[in-house]
C-alpha cells in the first residue's frame, strides 16, 4: 500500500504534469463502488465543469482541490494508480475511473483489487480532520510525538500504523523508522523513554525523507506494486535496512534480520539492535 512518500511522489508528478488550471468536462465511472460517497451519476454531474486548482496531499489521500473550495479526495488502498494520456473512447481493462480535461488529455484510474476509493465533497473538513499530524511538517516536534504517545498502553508499531497518531505512515517505514531508534516494534507505547522518542521522531523524519528522495518504494514487479503515475517505478527498495530483508544480515550489527508478526501485521526486526 502506498504510504506518505509513496503519494508524495504521485501528487508531485500530478503537479508535474501541469493538471492545476485544467477543467474537468467530462467524467465516466466504470465501478461503481471506487465512488465512496455518492452514486456514479452525482459524482459525474458534480465532478463535469470544475476546475483544478491544487493537487495535494494529507495523510495517504491524494486532494484535488476543485472549483468552490470541493474537494476529491482520493484514497489509493492496495492497486490504485493513475494514468495520464488520450481519452479512452471505452473503458481498459482494470480502469474504473476517467476525468477528460480541457485539453485532450484524460486522467484515468486504474485498480487491480478495487480498494481504493473516491470522495467528493463540497466541504471536506469533517472527512480531514481526523488524522494525526503530518511528520515532515515543521509542527511536527519530538515533543507532540510525545504527546502522541502519552499514556498509550499499545505496542509502539501497530500505534504508529494508527493514522489518527501519525499520519501517512504505513508498514514499510514504520518497521524502518523502528529499526533506526534501536526501538522493538513490541514494546508498549508509554515505556519509551524521552531519548527514545527522540530517536524515533528523528528516525520517522528521516525515513520518509529518504524515501521521498528515491520517489518511493516498487517491490518486485507484479500489479501490487507501487507505480506513480504512468507507471514510473520508486527507487527506495534498494534503501530499505529491515523491510522485506528477512535473514539477510542487519547493516547495522550482521545478524540475521527476521521476520515476525505484531498486530496482525508482518514485521521485520533486528533481535539484536532493537530491544
Ligand atoms: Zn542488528
Amino acid at each position: 500500500m502506498p504510504e506518505l512518500p509513496e503519494v508524495q511522489t504521485i501528487v508531485n508528478d500530478l503537479n508535474a504534469a501541469d493538471l492545476v488550471g485544467h477543467t474537468i468536462l467530462r467524467a465516466g465511472v466504470y465501478w461503481p463502488r471506487t465512488i465512496a460517497n455518492q452514486s456514479p451519476q452525482a459524482f459525474c454531474r458534480q465532478l463535469e465543469g470544475q476546475t483544478i486548482n491544487a493537487i495535494g496531499r494529507r495523510a495517504k489521500l491524494i486532494l484535488f482541490e476543485l472549483t468552490d473550495g470541493w474537494l476529491l479526495a482520493v484514497h489509493l488502498r492496495m492497486t490504485g494508480r493513475f494514468e495520464l494520456g488520450a481519452a479512452a473512447q471505452s473503458p481498459q481493462k482494470h480502469m474504473h475511473v476517467q476525468m477528460e480535461l480541457d485539453d485532450g488529455r484524460a486522467l484515468q484510474y486504474f485498480d487491480t483489487r478495487k480498494f481504493g476509493r473516491f470522495t467528493l465533497v463540497a466541504d471536506p473538513r469533517s472527512m480531514l480532520e481526523s488524522f494525526g499530524p503530518e511528520p515532515l511538517s515543521a509542527a511536527f516536534t519530538a515533543k507532540v510525538l510525545a504527546r502522541q504517545l502519552m499514556g498509550r498502553h499499545r505496542q509502539i508499531k501497530p500505534l504508529l500504523l494508527d493514522q489518527s497518531v501519525i499520519a501517512g505512515l504505513g508498514n514499510i517505514y514504520v518497521d524502518e523508522a523502528l529499526w533506526a531508534a534501536r526501538i522493538h516494534p513490541e514494546r508498549s507505547a508509554n515505556h519509551l523513554e524521552s531519548d527514545e522518542i527522540k530517536a524515533l521522531h528523528k528516525a520517522i523524519r528521516q525515513v520518509l525523507k529518504e524515501g521521498l528522495r528515491h520517489n518511493g518504494t516498487t517491490l518486485g514487479h507484479g500489479q501490487s506494486n507501487f507505480y506513480s503515475l504512468n507507471q514510473s517505478r520508486g527507487r527506495n527498495e534498494h534503501h530499505l535496512k529491515v523491510f522485506r530483508r528477512t535473514g539477510q544480515p542487519c547493516p547495522e550489527c550482521g545478524r540475521p534480520i527476521v521476520r515476525i508478526i505484531v498486530g496482525q501485521r508482518s514485521t521485520h526486526v533486528c533481535r539484536h539492535c532493537q530491544r
